[in-house]
């Protein structure tokens, strides 16, 4: 029945049926991983959770090994656990499936497997060596570094603690598992962790902060339309309201979990929903209401063939016992306290063993049997003495470590605070230097601007000072320097050395006749004539006015008579604009030779300037040299 029931909600899903599932080939690597993740992060309700991990383990053998352990572990945690029986069969389960991750050195499914196999010797009362699984799982996780595996086990234990009372460590565990699953990302599994630290408030009786998780979970599943996890959710809060005497809340609350799990088939949680339902109905005198409760509850726990979860079965008989007490059979009721006991003493299930020992002392009382009434309210006495020390020791405990964390929390404020200042005056710093380093750069670049600049005037105001504004050839401090330096060469090396003084003729004329500005064409043409005629080591200067002084290195007086007449001929023949061709411009021209009696350049020059002058008086227009 139950597999007809799955198999139609896999339908109504709109998912493939088993059937045809394994009639498949296996998936592809990437299918098979995004599924497999799947089923590990967001486990889907339990029905299609069970099926599609079934469906996976049919084609198990055909995928890669770590593809296999995963599949085991999902195996495992798909498992039917509803009653004894089926928890025995999970635990065999782990037991093969360890087995054989064992004999693979497969480390991260025996991880996984002892988390699940301690999660059903837990459901089994065995909380022994349930403890001692989860402490494995978690050593090798950590070794592992599998920090999914780590918030699971984390979870599990926190809760196995929580539910034993020791509630302070189990709170700081599943705090932790909280932490880890968000770090993670894992929102889904960070809420169910969140509803089991919810759960050990209450066990805490800190119910106000215990609701405030219910109803933030409540909104958060009421919005995402998680109707399993509302339920669930609805169910602990219904919890709550029984413990704090509210069962007018209670009670809604709980009949809309029976239906749900009623419409499920979850029978070993649909038979817990009723007993709840039957202890609201008899705290608020509704004997009869509460009878057909637990006569519910009784079909479904105990079903020809089929063991019961042996826990829901104690809780059964207990408040079974309280509604046949009330109906005035005590023997009766005794007898389902009797069978009671021994289940929450292997399960050391403190408070509910108080609740037998209470519940018993009434029965006896009423049936008048006072001395042992008196040993049985003894009993409850000191249990529940016990569980309040125990209580008020978590209290306390958790304060403590709830103290230590808002401390830790604190320091990591103040620290995170240092490091963001010290962060801040570090960009400064290098803010501050970064605009230090585009001041200097900009400086020497202004710097480097103005050298060249500088540079540049001084090389054109020396050029300035050494050439002839009007003509562009060296004026007569450059060519007398000039001159100087070549007549000490000649004397100390003794290379020869000659010069040629030039006049232009009748140049006053010029200007009269044709204007200044004519006069000044004529000296920049005729200077321009001298230089063309010349090699690339003779010099010409202006000496003053219209003579020009000529240096000739390595020549004789002879080459330099021929430059010279070279030179006349050409001024010559000279067109310059605005002058008529009828009015040639010449030149006469002195020709000297440095002579060792020579005292200086002035001595040579003087010698040149005679031989001009002779020039001049003999005619004009032609060369004079002078020995
Ligand atoms: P001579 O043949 O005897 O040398 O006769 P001259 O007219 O050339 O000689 P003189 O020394 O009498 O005249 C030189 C003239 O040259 C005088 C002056 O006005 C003119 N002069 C000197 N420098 C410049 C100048 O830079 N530009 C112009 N246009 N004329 C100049
Ligand atoms: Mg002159
Ligand atoms: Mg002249």
């Amino acid at each position: 029945m139950k597999i007809l029931v799955s198999r139609s909600l896999w339908l109504g899903l709109g998912l493939v049926p088993l059937s045809l599932w394994a009639a498949l080939p296996p998936l592809g690597a990437s299918e098979l991983s995004q599924t497999l993740q799947q089923l590990e992060d967001d486990r889907p309700p339990q029905q299609v959770f069970r099926t599609q991990v079934a469906a996976l383990a049919e084609q198990r053998d055909g995928y890669p090994a770590e593809a296999q352990g995963r599949i085991a572990r999902l195996q495992c945690w798909a498992q039917p656990a509803e009653r004894d029986e089926d928890f025995r069969r999970a635990v065999r389960f782990a037991d093969e499936a360890l087995k054989w991750a064992r004999a693979r050195k497969d480390r991260v499914s025996e991880s996984g497997l002892l988390a699940c196999r301690g999660y059903h010797q837990q459901l089994l009362g065995n909380m022994e060596a349930a403890g001692q699984d989860y402490d494995e799982a978690l050593t090798l996780a950590r070794r592992l570094g599998d920090e999914r595996q780590r918030a699971d086990i984390l979870s599990l234990r926190g809760e196995m603690y929580s539910y034993q009372g020791e509630l302070a460590e189990g709170l700081m565990e599943l705090m932790d598992a909280h932490r880890r699953y968000e770090a993670l990302g894992l929102e889904g599994k960070g809420r169910e962790v969140l509803a089991k630290i919810a759960n050990a408030y209450r066990r805490m009786g800190l119910y106000e902060r215990a609701q405030n998780y219910f109803q933030e979970l409540e909104h958060d599943y009421r919005v995402e339309g998680d109707e399993e996890h509302l339920v669930d959710i609805h169910t602990q809060q219904g919890l709550l309201y029984v413990e704090t005497g509210d069962y007018e809340r209670a009670l809604p609350l709980m009949a809309e979990a029976e239906l749900y799990y009623l419409g499920q088939q979850q029978e070993g949680m649909l038979a817990w929903t009723r007993i709840e339902m039957a202890t609201v109905l008899l705290n608020q005198g509704k004997t009869e209401q509460a009878m057909t409760k637990l006569e519910q509850a009784s079909a479904l726990l105990h079903q020809q063939g089929k063991g019961a979860d042996s826990v829901t079965r104690g809780h059964w008989y207990i408040v079974m016992a309280q509604a046949l007490d009330v109906m005035g059979k005590p023997t009766e009721a005794l007898r389902y306290l009797d069978q009671a006991e021994p289940i929450f003493t292997k399960e050391q299930n403190l408070r509910f063993l108080a609740w037998v020992h209470e519940v018993r002392a009434k029965v006896l009382e009423r049936q008048g049997r006072i001395k042992e009434a008196l040993v049985s309210l003894k009993q409850y006495v000191q249990i529940k003495q016990d569980l309040e020390k125990m209580l008020r020791e978590q209290r306390s405990l958790q304060m403590r470590f709830e103290f230590d964390l808002a401390r830790k929390e604190l320091e990591n404020q103040t620290l995170r605070a240092g490091q963001q200042l010290q962060a801040e005056k570090l960009k400064q710093l290098q803010e501050r230097r970064h605009w230090q380093y585009l001041v200097v750069a900009l400086l020497v670049l202004v710097m480097g601007i103005l050298v060249i600049h500088q540079r540049s005037r001084t090389r054109k105001m020396h050029r300035l000072a050494m050439t002839d504004e009007l003509t562009g050839i060296h004026n007569r401090r450059q060519i007398q320097a000039k001159g100087r330096k070549w007549f000490s060469q000649a004397r100390e090396g003794g290379s020869p050395l000659s010069v040629l003084l030039l006049d232009i003729d009748h140049f006053k004329k010029v200007n009269d006749r044709l204007g200044h500005h004519v006069g000044d064409l004529v000296l920049t043409a005729v200077a321009q004539c001298i230089e063309e005629q010349l090699r690339s080591l003779d010099r010409v200067g202006r000496n003053g006015g219209e003579e020009f002084l000529v240096l000739l290195p390595d020549t004789r007086l002879d080459e330099a008579a021929e430059v010279a007449e070279r030179i006349r001929l050409q001024v010559s023949r000279l067109r310059i604009e605005g002058v008529q061709a009828d009015h040639p411009i010449h030149v006469s021209i002195g020709c000297a030779e440095y002579n060792p009696k020579d005292d200086n350049l002035g001595e040579l020059v003087r010698r040149a300037d005679e031989a001009m002058y002779q020039a001049k008086l003999g005619g004009r227009n032609r060369v004079v040299k002078v020995a």
